[in-house]
C-alpha cells in the first residue's frame, strides 16, 4: 500500500533537488508524477520548483483552499504526488493527503522545514510529523560544523531578524541553516 512520506530538513539542504530527482526517476521509468508547491513561494516565480544548483520544474500551486483528497481522486495514471514547501500545508490538507495515500493507493512525498525563523513549528509540519508513515531527515550543516536544525532569518545586510510574520519569503530576507546552539546565541 502507498504511504505518506515527510522528508524534512533545515533550509538549503537540497529538498527541491531531491524532489526533482525523484520525479525524474519516475518519469525515466515511463510513469507520471504530480508536482505541487506553495502558492505563497514566489522565489522563482509562481508554480516553479527550483533547486539552488540548477534544475527546475513547473508545478501546480496549492493554497489553503485546495482539497487534496478531491484533487487526488481526479488523478489518472499518476504514480506519485510530490509536494515542495510542505510546511505551508494546512493540518486539514495533511489529513487529506494521508487519506489519499491510503485510500487511493498513491504515494505522497512531502518536502519541507519543521520550524520558522523563531523556532516555532509550522502547523502543517506538526501534522506531517504526526501522521506521515515515513519520516526522514535530509541533513545539512551549520557554519560551525554541527548539524543544522533551525532556520533563522537575516536581512540583506546579514543582520539577524528576530521579529516579524511567520511567512516572509518575499522581499529582502534570507534564511540560513543553523544548529540550535548557534541559533540560541552560543559560540557562533
Ligand atoms: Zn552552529
Amino acid at each position: 500500500m502507498a504511504k505518506l512520506y515527510f522528508r524534512y530538513s533545515a533550509m538549503n539542504a537540497g529538498k527541491s533537488t531531491a524532489l526533482i530527482q525523484v520525479a525524474h526517476n519516475y518519469e525515466e521509468n515511463g510513469r507520471r508524477v504530480a508536482l505541487y508547491t506553495a502558492a505563497i513561494d514566489h522565489r522563482f516565480g509562481v508554480g516553479m520548483i527550483a533547486s539552488r544548483i540548477g534544475p527546475r520544474r513547473e508545478a501546480k500551486t496549492f493554497d489553503a483552499a485546495l482539497d487534496f483528497f478531491d484533487e487526488m481522486s481526479k488523478m489518472r495514471d499518476i504514480a506519485c504526488v510530490l509536494i515542495d514547501e510542505a510546511q505551508f500545508l494546512s493540518p486539514e490538507q495533511v489529513r487529506e493527503l494521508h487519506r489519499g495515500a491510503h485510500l487511493l493507493n498513491v504515494p505522497v512525498i512531502c518536502y519541507g522545514i519543521r520550524t520558522d525563523f523563531l523556532g516555532e513549528p509550522f502547523p502543517g509540519s506538526i501534522y506531517l510529523l504526526g501522521l506521515a508513515d515515513s519520516v526522514e531527515e535530509l541533513k545539512n550543516i551549520c557554519s560551525c560544523g554541527r548539524k543544522a536544525t533551525m532556520n533563522p532569518r537575516f536581512d540583506s545586510a546579514g543582520k539577524r531578524i528576530r521579529t516579524g510574520e511567520q511567512v516572509a519569503i518575499e522581499g529582502d530576507v534570507e534564511y540560513r541553516p543553523m544548529c540550535a546552539r548557534c541559533f540560541y546565541g552560543g559560540d557562533a
